[in-house]
């Protein structure tokens, strides 16, 4: 099973998708986790792609294709897998296309505008592990500690006010109009994000269903 996980930055894609590789057992692609391990290790593409992602703006089609091209093709995703904050263009969901990928379903999870501003305040972020928390919504066991691997939690640059801002403004132009693309090709399944992670979740394993 392949599935897509759309929705605004701090709809909750990241954390849901955690939620669906436990239960189904399909891994997680995050692009913008790759992309953020590849500027912290300053390699060729994370060079590239740090003054577009510290700016709130999407980096390159052709770079971003590139990478999930060669993350799909490990053996790992021969059983499906969850892409999450891929594609985030028209471009991007065609590319899927020209490879050959079949999407089973495209879970939408919609938040309203002024929720999204108060969780993004709120985020955390492992940069080790690439795991996310909300100190009210997500928190994790110990504060400021990831659950996971025991690293320090941080503010992700990106999660800067005026950033957010701009990250908002990039998705309705680009990110949004995948939401009809999909509808289109009747692949889409809205789930409505609620106050509580775990009641997200629970309309979220229902969809993937
Ligand atoms: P968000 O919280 O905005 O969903 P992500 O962790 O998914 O953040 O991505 C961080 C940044 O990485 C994005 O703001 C963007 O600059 C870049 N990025 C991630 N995925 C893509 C993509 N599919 N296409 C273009 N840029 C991407
Ligand atoms: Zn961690």
């Amino acid at each position: 099973m392949n599935l897509i996980l759309l929705g605004a930055p701090g709809a909750g894609k990241g954390t849901q998708a955690e939620v669906i590789e436990r239960e189904c057992g399909l891994p997680q692609i995050s692009t913008g986790n790759i992309l953020k391990a590849a500027v912290k290790n300053a390699t060729p593409i994370g060079l590239q792609a740090k003054s577009f992602m510290d700016s709130g703006a999407l980096v390159p089609d052709e770079v971003v294709i590139g990478i999930l091209k060669d993350r799909i093709a490990e053996d790992d995703c021969k059983g499906g897998f969850i892409l999450d904050g891929f594609p985030r263009t028209v471009p991007q969901a065609d590319a899927l296309d020209a490879m050959g990928v079949i999407i089973d379903k495209v879970i939408s999870i919609e938040v309203p505008d002024e929720k999204i501003t108060k969780r993004l305040s709120g985020r955390r972020a492992c940069p080790d592990c690439g795991a996310t928390y909300h100190v009210e919504y997500n928190p994790p066991k110990t504060e400021g500690i990831c659950d996971k691997c025991g690293g320090k939690l941080v503010i992700r640059d990106d999660d800067k006010p005026e950033t957010v801002i701009e990250r908002l403004k990039t998705y309705k132009e680009k990110t949004a109009p995948l939401i009809d693309y999909y509808k289109a090709k009747g692949k889409l399944v809205t789930v409505i994000g609620q106050e509580e992670v775990s009641d997200t979740s629970k309309l979220v394993l229902e969809a993937v269903k």
